[in-house]
């Protein structure tokens, strides 16, 4: 910017700096799905989805650049955490995409389900949110934003104090036992703690909490987890989102037969919940749920 002055410049320096994020590479699935590279200024990657969706596109973001919380089905979570992102390399995402990608003037939706854990990196995350919804910013309605958490309860009740935002919990268990083997973080919450903050949590009007259960072949998928999960979750205003685990090399874990994972879902359609098979988008490009891992080729 040359047309300011040196004094100027120098004082807005103290104030304020400037910085983006590059594309390092974008992939497209068969199904249309796009995974983005990004590289951070430090030289880290995360990355970033966008999803086709009838009419407009949702863009799923990072929150940070890896993940502490070590859930046993996903591949972020074992390629180990980095760093928190700032609020700005989380609503750049958003800004790069929308002038860099051809479909980006139709994203409609934010998902944070991204790289990381968002609460984990709570105070970043709501100045992203604020930045993001704010008419000097974004312009994002609240309603077109979803906040999605592994479970760490007190930052729920907090979002919930803070924000209206959609709030989306991976739950993947109906009770303790699974869910501890699965996601550490139960261990310092329990469903129980779980699923009473989820009841408090003010959703903004009409909207139901979203349930995303990642369906294990032998580990959480038998009729009986289904009714399990069924009698948890009564009175709680959800819908549960239903996903093939996305095997991937050397994962442990195998994907439930059709026929189960359709038994499953009546299960629940019987106790009056919605429940939908999200069949991942993005699984030959490693950008369906669990798989983003924000490595470029000779990092990790
Ligand atoms: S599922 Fe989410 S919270 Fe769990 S390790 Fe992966 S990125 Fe982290």
């Amino acid at each position: 910017m040359t047309n300011l002055s040196k004094d100027f410049k120098s004082k807005i320096s103290t104030l304020a700096r400037i910085s983006s994020l590059t594309i390092e590479k974008v992939q497209e699935s068969s199904d249309g799905t796009k995974k983005i590279l990004f590289k951070l200024e430090d030289g880290n990657f995360i990355e970033s989805v966008l999803i086709r969706e009838k009419n407009h596109w949702t863009l799923c973001i990072s929150t940070q650049a890896g993940c502490q919380m070590g859930c046993k089905f996903c591949l972020t979570g074992r390629y180990g955490f980095k760093r928190d992102l700032l609020p700005s390399e989380i609503v750049d995402q958003i800004t790069i995409s929308r002038f860099n990608m051809p479909e980006g003037n139709n994203i409609k939706n934010i998902v944070m389900m991204g790289m990381g854990e968002p609460l984990a990196n709570y105070k970043n995350t709501i100045k992203a949110i604020n930045i993001i919804t704010t008419n000097s910013g974004l312009e994002f309605s609240k309603r077109k934003i979803t906040v999605s958490t592994c479970g760490i309860v007190p930052m729920i009740e907090q979002l919930g104090r803070d924000t209206v935002v959609n709030l989306a919990v991976s739950l993947n268990a109906a009770n303790n036992e699974t869910r501890n083997y699965l996601m550490p973080i139960n261990r310092m919450y329990p469903i129980e703690k779980l699923i009473d903050a989820c009841r408090a949590y003010p959703m903004p009007k009409r909207r139901r909490i979203t349930f995303e259960y990642i369906l294990i072949e032998g580990v959480n998928d038998s009729p009986e987890d289904a009714e399990n999960l069924a009698r948890l979750m009564r009175g709680v205003l959800c819908k549960f989102n239903l996903i093939p685990f996305n095997e991937f090399p050397e994962s442990q874990f195998r994907t439930p037969s059709d026929e189960r994972i359709d038994a499953f879902r009546k299960i629940l359609i019987k106790h009056k919940y919605t429940a939908v098979i999200r069949k991942s988008k993005g699984r030959d490009i490693l950008a369906a749920c669990g798989q983003l891992r924000g490595a470029e080729k000779g990092h990790s």
